[in-house]
């Protein structure tokens, strides 16, 4: 592969540092020395050459390593990302080989409350 800028490096080093999804702004925190601007340059060329994947969600773009096989789920309370233990995927990729698809990646998403924020809503519903 070829090699990368000082700056496009040092934004796939921190995804790869990371154990789930980062926003352009959360990587800014880890590199203060950058700006969001040039963190979206580094981004989007690491998009474009394949280094690093992207998803959207609640008009929030998360980047991840492109190589990284990760299934979570998101907390829309808090914003944390917890991994899924299992992955299905595999038994819906054979069904879309049957019809003849090619599957090349996939990443799932579940959203909802984490135990944390389910527990801090029940309370504050019963005050
Ligand atoms: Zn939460
Ligand atoms: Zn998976």
């Amino acid at each position: 592969m070829e090699r990368l800028t000082k700056n496009r490096e040092r934004v796939k080093e921190i995804l790869c540092n990371s154990d789930h999804p980062l926003t352009a702004y959360d990587i800014s925190k880890e590199c203060p020395e950058m700006s969001l601007t040039t963190i979206y340059r580094a981004l989007d060329y690491l998009v474009r050459n394949g280094h690093v994947k992207s998803f959207t969600f609640n008009e929030y773009t998360y980047f991840l390593p492109s190589e990284r096989h990760e299934d979570f789920f998101l907390c829309t309370s808090c914003g944390r990302f917890f991994q899924l233990e299992h992955c299905f995927a595999s038994s819906y990729e054979q069904n879309l080989r049957e019809k003849g698809m090619v599957p090349k990646d996939h990443l799932i998403l579940i959203t909802g409350f984490c135990s944390e924020c389910n527990e801090k809503l029940h309370l504050q519903t019963q005050m």
